[in-house]
């Protein structure tokens, strides 16, 4: 049993072609392991300065800088490829799941900064999660041994308005997945949701894309392409080992999210206070109503109460005396996310920023999200029996 702390990253994407028209001024520079971030609206301000485990800029030849400021020249923290962002943090994740550690891996960021590029990625530029996969059945393949048996098998899921689908199947209940807490291990786990064997790759790569078509997407009239869910693929890791004492099993779950994206001025408000916001301004500039009201105020069911749990970890872990209570049970994601989040789990998330000086408080409130992350220490044991 040992003590970790969750890995943070930060990722920049390049500025899109709807900043460049605007001439979007760039807010983040990066220095070593540092991340700077200045208030366009006031000049005289010293830039707030962050630091985590690793900080990825984008692409020089994505990134116009006006001004002539060439931030990305600083090859100390270098532009980060897709197979970089892979080399630092899901190389690890294999190599703790065949130890028979849980991982979890997760993206966090407002809506188009980044986090199904990060995850899943598009077209040719692959993600984590695919070269994962990928790079899962080749190290089965070279350790093979008659001594070892492997098993692999995935489940994926999404949390929309706090209901939990089976994305691998296209009969969805009413109401949802019921969720349930395991009686001896206190996990929840959504009830009767598919776990599928997987051989190789490309079984995983057809049941994520089934899985990817069958995705609610509910857009309003603000963000069109935006999702509205949490999605939460899970693949299943087991050795069977023949030692000279018999059958030894290692078990792992490693856990993939990608979660929807905050909106604005959504993020580190309490619940209560969302709702009261929900339902004058925000509702009214969405044209939010009724049952997309509902699904709004859900959506930051979930992210506001992740809110609440990582502040209460983070406090817990600097040594607060307070008596802190960890509200997991107070949604969907965090119940089922319990133990990536202070938990059994080895657990890296990658805060995706936007570079414009638009988005401003919003990459400001995920800098602090992430700050608030990298204090969490997780306790971790290797699951063997
Ligand atoms: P999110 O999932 O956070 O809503 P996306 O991952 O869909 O955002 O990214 C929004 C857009 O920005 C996409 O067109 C994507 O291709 C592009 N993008 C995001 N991150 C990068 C990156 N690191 N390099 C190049 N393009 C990126
Ligand atoms: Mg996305």
């Amino acid at each position: 049993m040992s003590e970790e702390s969750i890995k943070v990253a930060v990722r920049v994407r390049p500025f899109n072609q709807r900043e460049k028209d605007r001439n979007a001024k760039l807010i983040i520079k990066m220095h070593g392991q540092s991340t700077f971030i200045t208030d366009p609206r006031s000049s005289e301000e010293e830039p707030k300065q962050f630091s985590f485990d690793y900080s990825y800029w984008s692409h020089d030849g994505f990134i116009e800088l006006p001004s002539g400021i060439l931030e990305s020249k600083d090859n100390s923290s270098a532009y980060a490829s897709q197979q970089k962002v892979f080399n630092d943090l899901g190389r690890d994740v294999i190599k703790n799941a065949f130890d028979g550690f849980n991982c979890s891996l997760f993206a966090y960021g407002q809506t188009g900064s980044g986090k199904s590029y990060s995850m899943v990625g598009y077209g040719v530029n692959r993600g984590i999660i695919p070269i994962a996969c990928d790079e899962l059945f080749h190290q089965i393949q070279s350790t093979k041994s008659s001594s070892v048996r492997y098993e692999v098998s995935l489940s994926m899921m999404e949390i929309y308005n706090e209901q939990v689908r089976d994305l691998l199947t296209q009969d969805f209940p009413k109401g949802g997945l019921p969720v349930r807490q395991h009686p001896t291990s206190g996990n929840f786990y959504p009830q009767g949701l598919r776990i599928v064997p997987v051989g190789n790759y490309t079984d995983i790569e057809r049941r994520i894309s089934e899985g990817t078509q069958n995705r609610t997407i509910a857009a309003t009239n603000m963000n069109a392409t935006s999702s509205r869910a949490h999605t939460v693929v899970t693949i299943y890791f087991d050795q069977f080992i023949n030692g000279t004492h018999g059958e030894t099993k290692k078990t792992s779950a490693i856990n993939l999210v990608d979660l929807a994206g905050k909106e604005r001025f959504q993020l580190d408000l309490s619940f209560d206070y969302v709702l009261l916001f929900q339902g004058s301004e925000r509702a009214a500039s969405t044209g939010a109503t009724g049952d997309r009201l509902k699904e709004s105020t859900n959506i930051n069911k979930s992210l506001s109460t992740l809110g609440n749990v990582i502040s209460a970890l983070a406090d817990i872990s600097s040594g607060s005396k307070r008596k802190v209570v960890v509200p997991y049970r107070d949604s969907t994601l965090t119940k089922l996310l319990q133990n990536a989040l202070g938990g059994n789990s080895k657990t890296v998330m990658i805060a995706a920023l936007s570079p414009a000086d638009v988005n401003y408080d919003e990459t400001l409130s995920t800098l602090r999200f992430a700050d608030r992350v990298k204090r969490i220490k997780n306790t971790v044991v290797v699951n063997e029996n």
